[in-house]
């Protein structure tokens, strides 16, 4: 058995060359995306209702293959070289972004160029992103307990990664020059090669098992054209043909084609997965209880998500900014969420491990029925900030900070939670494309937040969501107080027989 070295924090060094990839590729996600609605409306001067439009589909896409990715790792690739793809195609949707700011002035030019760009990020999102997550787990031998602090750890790599982005492609490419915007893309395209060039240059020598073996390789056995390989051919063609049928439905009942086929993708996959006959009774509980959690996770990012669209509006009309003289631009406050986790992450890693060795640790169902609490906390604190605050008026930045403080504490207790008992609950051969479905949930919920971002009061008009009636920003604030509790309650009350199903409680 070979001996691993342990970082000091007691972590294998795998976790680390993760960490420092998956923050290069986070910082080419979020510089392109800080600068993505501003590029569209600033310099190819497409109207605010499209660029939205595009903006949406695009962030509900990118969540989306992951799906595909996770599918072609389990069965061919492997981790290692699907990630590799994933970032090669990230970086190169990104330099086709570049190109499109480079004829922002041939509008049409700029326009196809733009589009296939965002194609290929997607695709390449969706080869990356689950890979990745799955690899962390990978590190560690099954039952080992720092697992939950290993994902937290990881996460933060994640958010270094998104505060420094907005940062630094922002203060390139958004000068009030349209011609600088390529800079930005740019510099998004070389933070995604050199975590591509050290993911590389590190992975044989890290990404390794307890006992040395070299994990993300291919799987051992190839697919053969078995029965079960036919099988499963015919299963794959009544669920695409499901898909669409749903997705016709969804369409006929008012939703639009990208948000149809993300619903009926989220309906369609987990069944066709638990039809899958090659698993055993185990195992299809333990993929029901992932897709019990991944539910209640779409009310998490469907609320959370408001930071870029409305809590940005309340940011830009309704809140004083000042600091001294000077006046924070209004979409500083996005930073703020990663900006807080990766100050609080090394906490919440350190609190996870000193509660598992005390044996006080809550359950991972209970963890996340925490982040949920915390979730509707913050709007019930700022509910309370507006309370009576006239349209026009602006209130201090202590309420937003406290929310976006208390959103972060939830966000730890169920993201890298949720990565880790994903992994924990899959079985091998499924773990990367159970991880894509996981992130099917952020695909759902970033569709439904622009939704519930429409709702945003509007001087004179009552909005009514659900029959309940929309006047005020208070209001407006306590729908996400109400859904965000009902989540918590429900899944709190559940994570008991969750924990016991699992194994756990
Ligand atoms: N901030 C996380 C990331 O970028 C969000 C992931 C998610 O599942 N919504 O990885």
């Amino acid at each position: 058995m070979k001996d691993r070295k342990l970082t000091s924090a007691g972590h294998p060094g795998g976790l680390y060359l993760l960490f420092v990839t998956e923050m290069w590729e986070r910082f080419s996600y979020y510089g392109m995306r800080a600068l993505f609605m501003l590029y569209m409306t600033q310099a190819l001067l497409l109207d605010k209702e499209f660029s939205s439009e595009i903006y949406g589909s695009y962030t509900g896409l990118v969540y989306l293959t992951p799906l595909i990715g996770g599918y072609v790792a389990d069965r061919y690739w492997g981790n290692r070289r699907s990630i590799l793809w994933g970032a090669l195609m990230m970086a190169a949707g990104q330099f086709l972004m570049f190109l499109s700011a480079c004829y922002f002035q041939q509008v049409a030019l700029a326009k196809w160029l733009m589009f296939a760009g965002l194609g290929i990020l997607i695709l390449g999102n969706g080869f990356f992103k689950p890979n990745i997550s799955t690899m962390v787990g990978d590190l560690y031998a099954p039952g080992d307990k720092r697992k939950d602090s290993a994902f937290t750890v990881f996460y933060m790599g994640v958010n270094v990664g998104a505060t420094i982005a907005p940062l630094w492609c922002g203060l390139v490419g958004n000068t009030g020059h349209p011609e600088d915007f390529k800079w930005g893309f740019l510099s998004a395209c070389v933070g995604m090669l050199i975590g591509a060039l050290v993911f590389q240059l590190c992975k044989n020598k890290y990404l390794v098992t307890p006992e040395g073996k070299a994990v993300g390789m291919p799987p051992e056995a190839k697919p053969q054209k078995s029965e079960e390989q036919v099988r499963s051919k015919r299963l794959f063609l009544v669920m695409a043909l499901a898909t669409v049928i749903l997705a016709v439905l969804f369409v006929v009942g008012g939703a639009d084609w990208i948000g149809a086929f993300i619903y009926a993708t989220i309906i369609t996959v987990p069944l066709s997965i638990l039809a899958d006959r090659s698993l055993t009774g185990q195992e299809r509980k333990q993929i029901g209880i992932i897709f019990i959690l991944a539910f209640f996770v779409i009310f998490f990012w469907a609320a959370y998500e408001q930071a870029g669209a409305s809590l940005t509006f309340f940011a830009d009309e309704q809140t004083d900014r000042h600091i001294g003289n000077w006046e924070m631009p209004a979409s500083y406050f996005q930073s703020f969420a990663a900006v807080f986790i990766v100050l609080l992450a090394p906490i919440f890693a350190s609190l996870w491990s000193f509660l598992g060795r005390h044996r006080l640790e809550p359950s991972s169902p209970r963890k996340q029925a925490i982040g949920l609490f915390l979730l509707s906390l913050g709007y019930l604190l700022i509910s309370f900030g507006v309370k009576d605050v006239g349209p026009g008026v602006k209130v201090s930045m202590f309420w937003l900070t406290s929310l976006y403080f208390l959103h972060t504490m939830g966000e730890l207790c169920l993201a890298p939670i949720g990565l880790s008992l994903v992994y924990r609950l899959s079985p091998a051969r499924f773990s990367s494309l159970l991880m894509g479905v996981w992130y099917l949930s952020t695909s759902a919920a970033n569709k439904l937040a622009g939704l519930l971002s429409s709702y945003y009061p509007e001087e004179g008009v009552v909005k009514s969501c659900l029959g309940y009636q929309i006047a005020d920003l208070h209001d407006f604030f306590l729908l996400f107080v109400f859904m965000s509790a009902c989540a918590a309650v429900v899944l709190f009350f559940l994570s008991g027989k969750l924990s016991k199903m699992m194994g756990e409680g």
